[in-house]
């Protein structure tokens, strides 16, 4: 046996499709096998025993907003990353907005990673955009490693990302197909059959927000979505659905040979609009947290395999723009400050239904690795794969605090919520990121597709 630098053990290790008993044996950042549980080490090797809490691929979450350079203030890489590290999360892909610049251009990506050097606690993968005019820098952006192009169908709330008509898709589809790489679209469409209602009623009420941004908004969107996928071969895929309704119009169009994926996030997983407090903003988000029936159906539609993965859409804004103090759900800014929280959030309610870990850990791992195309190198613990795990013990629950939140904003709707799920140690290529409510060594990269 060659060189090991480090040997991992738990009588729980996620193999791909079950926890078992193993020894993950680590050299130069890797997983460099698998052995049985009582693997003799060699020599001097450093060995970590987790008994029997279970190990688990890192986490990737392949849907974040960190706002820096531009709106540091918002959220920034070091407070960002931190915050992934300490809820098990080692891979993430930034989006394109809401920084300034946008990252719309291979000179605005530039700025990113400048932006980036020196602040990471985990990976870290960026998207480009593709906004009105901009077909042009998709195979740049693709050349400079970018893992696919966001675009919105309606209004994004930054003016600086304007959202992108038909015609414009039309231009940049047929790119998207060429370079294959995902295009990721927030789902809302304002058109003749599905115009977008006034906004009317008490602005502190959650109900008149709700009823102002309705499921036919995200159903014309992911209909049109659906079709320009089939005609250009393109893979496109549904950023934060929040509407069950539209997931027929998925499978249609999966059956008919679409290119479509769809992810949810634990804010619909686990809220529900009737037990949104009046005045409370923290909660607005696009599309809104919806009814509790839409949940359910939601949950079923993970359970069976349909929604692909979990992702945080963590999109905090400086808490001055919440306007708290108002309570205003028509004027706030409209995003949810989630990343650490991603997992626990999401184990609370799946555990609560009786999901087994493993299904629950698929959405998080495999799965977004195989969507940014990751696969050989991430979400799995397999021989070559990076040595990026996560000891996690899913009895353990804790309540959350603004002391033990790492994100800019430390305040957040899961602030006092008890949540099941308690990070122990995060690892990133075979090196301890964080243990027992500590980070230390920061040795996150920037990654490239
Ligand atoms: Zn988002």
């Amino acid at each position: 046996m060659s060189r090991l630098d480090l040997v991992i053990k738990s009588a729980a290790v996620f193999t791909g499709k079950k926890l078992e008993p193993a020894s993950i044996l680590i050299a130069d950042g890797r997983i460099k096998g698998l052995a049985p549980l009582d693997f003799q080490l060699p020599g001097e090797t450093a060995c970590k025993d987790y008994g029997t809490l279970p190990v688990l691929p890192g986490l990737i979450d392949t849907h974040v907003h960190i706002n820096e350079p531009g709106r540091s203030e918002w959220e920034g890489f070091a407070t960002a990353t931190k915050a992934a590290a300490a809820g098990g999360i080692t891979t993430l892909i930034d989006m394109p907005l809401n920084s300034i610049p946008s990252t719309v251009t291979v000179a605005a990506l530039e700025e990113k990673k400048a932006a980036a050097e020196g602040q990471l606690y985990v990976d870290c993968g960026f998207y480009g955009g593709l906004i009105p005019g901009h077909a042009k820098h998709i195979g740049p952006l693709v050349d400079a490693g970018v893992f696919g192009f966001k675009c919105f169908l309606i209004d994004s709330g930054v003016q600086e990302f304007p959202h992108v008509s038909q015609s414009d898709l039309l231009e940049g589809l047929p790119l998207i197909a060429r370079n294959n790489v995902p295009l990721l679209a927030h789902c809302e469409l304002i058109s003749e059959r599905s115009p977008l209602p006034a906004q009317t009623g008490d602005p502190r009420k959650f109900l008149s927000f709700l009823n102002s941004r309705p499921p036919a908004l995200e159903r014309a969107a992911i209909e049109l979505m659906a079709r320009l996928s089939g005609d250009f071969g393109a893979a496109v895929h549904v950023v934060h659905l929040s509407d069950a309704t539209s997931l027929d119009i998925i499978e249609k169009a999966r059956k008919s040979g679409a290119r479509l994926t769809v992810e949810t996030c634990p804010h619909y997983l686990t809220l529900n609009a009737e037990s949104i407090p009046d005045g409370n903003t923290l909660y607005k988000c696009t599309p809104p947290i919806r009814e509790k029936k839409n949940q359910e159906e939601l949950w079923r539609g993970l359970s069976s395999g349909f929604i692909d993965m979990v992702v945080s859409d963590h999109s905090p804004c400086s808490i001055d723009r919440k306007l708290l103090s108002q309570g205003d759900f028509f004027r706030a800014w409209g995003g949810i400050g989630s990343l650490q929280y991603t997992l626990s959030a999401t184990w609370t309610g799946a555990r609560a239904r009786g999901l087994p870990l493993e299904t629950v850990v698929s959405w998080f791992s495999e799965r977004p690795a195989d969507f940014v195309k990751l696969t050989g190198r991430k979400g799995r613990i397999a021989p070559g794969y990076d040595a990026d795990l996560l000891a996690w013990d899913p009895e353990e629950s804790f309540t959350v605090t603004e002391q033990n939140t790492f994100h800019k904003h430390t305040l957040s709707l899961y602030t006092g919520q008890v949540l099941y799920g308690k990070t122990k140690a995060t690892y990133l290529r075979g090196q301890l990121i964080y243990a027992d409510d500590l980070h230390h060594k920061q040795a996150g990269r920037m990654i490239f597709r």
